[in-house]
């Protein structure tokens, strides 16, 4: 029997060649914009998509490389074209499939930024994005046209943590020979594999758990390698094409097409180019993602069962407590655990819930997730503030919605600032109800 080698491993070796001319251990960082030509026929070669090498960073670059086949190896894919955000990510990868007059269908529990791209900025350019909620499959179905491009959905639903049923989407977005888009950056690789249960792309915000430090912006799009890309729907990537050799997306590069085609049109004309320097601090992320993740996830469960005894809280929802209505979901998408950012309700409403986060001393209040450190969040006045009233109910969040991204300090002392902040919140409720 073949030896696979683990997850822990992959995030250190995969995707590394050592450098011949120097063997240096570490990554090197290629901060280099342009890449000699042997002569005009390679130089001519590489413009057509043809032959080995780097021709310009905006579409490619050997630091960039290491961090896109690491996390491709990580995911289950066959390449990855790593970008300047994870809205970048998301934007390119439905720019490679939709064009104005095309649609989406995307579940409702979104990131506020990308229902924001989604409701308004893709609509301004002429593609329509329909919201489901991602546990009507029938209304799923309804909403796919003979126009739908893709089915979109992430993971762990933010901030309502709802958890796609990946495999029963997989298999409507195929039954309607379109693909199934995953944002697994609330799960990474280490907890959640969409691939496996049928996803054809996955995207990230590498800024989050994989960067893992809060110190820069990224974004990364992985390709399974698996979707046939039919004529009938998807022309442009497998009718041929000037730009690379009068040849189609599909013949110039096989199970890679849909990342040659993100890279070398949408990226190449739109400019979301990954910095060198970003990437690099991406890949000593991966390096520690392993061990970090399994230290967030049993902050998380300490922290999750502390509230859930609690008396001033009037619910905690985390997929990972026994009781949660998710739990089956998230034992069969999410077995290692359901990741670190959960939230919970607290008694005395929306008031309530601004006393406890102007209170709170070690956890950061800010506009993130995934950090190293413990970070709270109010989603109905910030992350999710550009959403209607009930668009907000739609995706979950409600007034007294507390978010927390539970980080790696020692989780008695997390602990310790939830209580005093909890005190100070809940001696405001009871003065208000005397
Ligand atoms: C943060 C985030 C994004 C956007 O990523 P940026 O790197 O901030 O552009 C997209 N999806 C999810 C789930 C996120 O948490």
């Amino acid at each position: 029997m073949t030896h696979q080698t683990k997850q822990a491993t992959l995030a250190l070796h995969a995707g590394q060649t050592i450098d011949p001319l120097t063997r240096s251990r570490a990554v090197p960082i290629f901060q280099t914009t342009s890449y000699l030509f042997k002569d005009t026929e390679h130089a001519a070669s590489l413009f057509r998509l043809q032959g080995n090498g780097y021709l310009y960073s905006r579409n490619a670059n050997p630091t960039n490389a290491v961090l896109e086949e690491r996390l491709a190896a990580l995911e289950g894919g066959t390449g990855a074209f790593a970008v300047s955000s994870g809205q970048a990510a998301i934007l390119i990868a439905v720019l490679t499939l939709a064009k104005a007059g095309d649609e989406i269908v995307a579940t409702n529990a979104l990131y506020g930024g990308t229902h924001s791209l989604f409701s308004k900025t893709l609509q301004r350019f002429g593609i329509t994005v329909r919201f489901v909620s991602g546990t009507d499959f029938e209304a799923v179905k309804q909403a796919i046209t003979g126009r739908t491009k893709a089915l979109f959905t992430e993971t762990i639903g933010n901030p309502s943590l709802e958890i796609a049923d990946i495999e029963v989407l997989s298999s409507i977005a195929h039954q309607n020979n379109i693909p199934l888009i995953v944002d697994n950056t609330f799960a990474t690789p280490f907890l959640s594999k969409p691939i496996e249960h049928g996803a054809d792309i996955v995207v990230h915000s590498v800024t989050k758990f994989i960067g893992g430090h809060g110190t820069s912006i990224g974004g990364i799009i992985i390709d399974s390698g698996k979707f046939q890309w039919s004529e009938e729907k998807f022309p442009d990537f497998t009718e041929p094409n000037e730009l690379i050799g009068n040849r189609s997306f599909v013949e110039a590069a096989g199970e890679n097409a849909f990342i040659a085609k993100a890279r070398f049109e949408l990226g190449h004309d739109l400019g979301t180019t990954l910095s060198p320097f970003n990437a690099w601090l991406f890949i000593q992320g991966l390096e520690s993602l392993a061990v970090r993740i399994r230290q967030h996830v049993a902050n998380a469960k300490e922290i999750a069962d502390y509230l859930a005894g609690h008396d001033c809280i009037e619910w905690v929802n985390y997929p990972g407590l026994p009781g949660n209505r998710q739990k089956k979901l998230a034992e069969k998408y999410l077995p290692n655990g359901a990741g670190s950012i959960f939230s919970f309700g607290i008694k005395g409403g929306l008031e309530a819930a601004k006393r406890f986060i102007n209170s709170v001393k070690l956890l950061s209040h800010v506009a993130n997730v995934g950090d190293s450190k413990s970070l709270v969040i109010h989603p109905a006045s910030t992350s999710h503030s550009r959403l209607t009233p009930d668009e907000q109910l739609k995706s979950g969040v409600t007034p007294e919605m507390i978010r927390l991204s539970i980080g790696l300090e020692d989780p008695t002392d997390i602990i310790a600032d939830i209580e005093q902040a909890l005190q100070k919140a809940v001696s405001v409720h009871a003065s208000v109800k005397l």
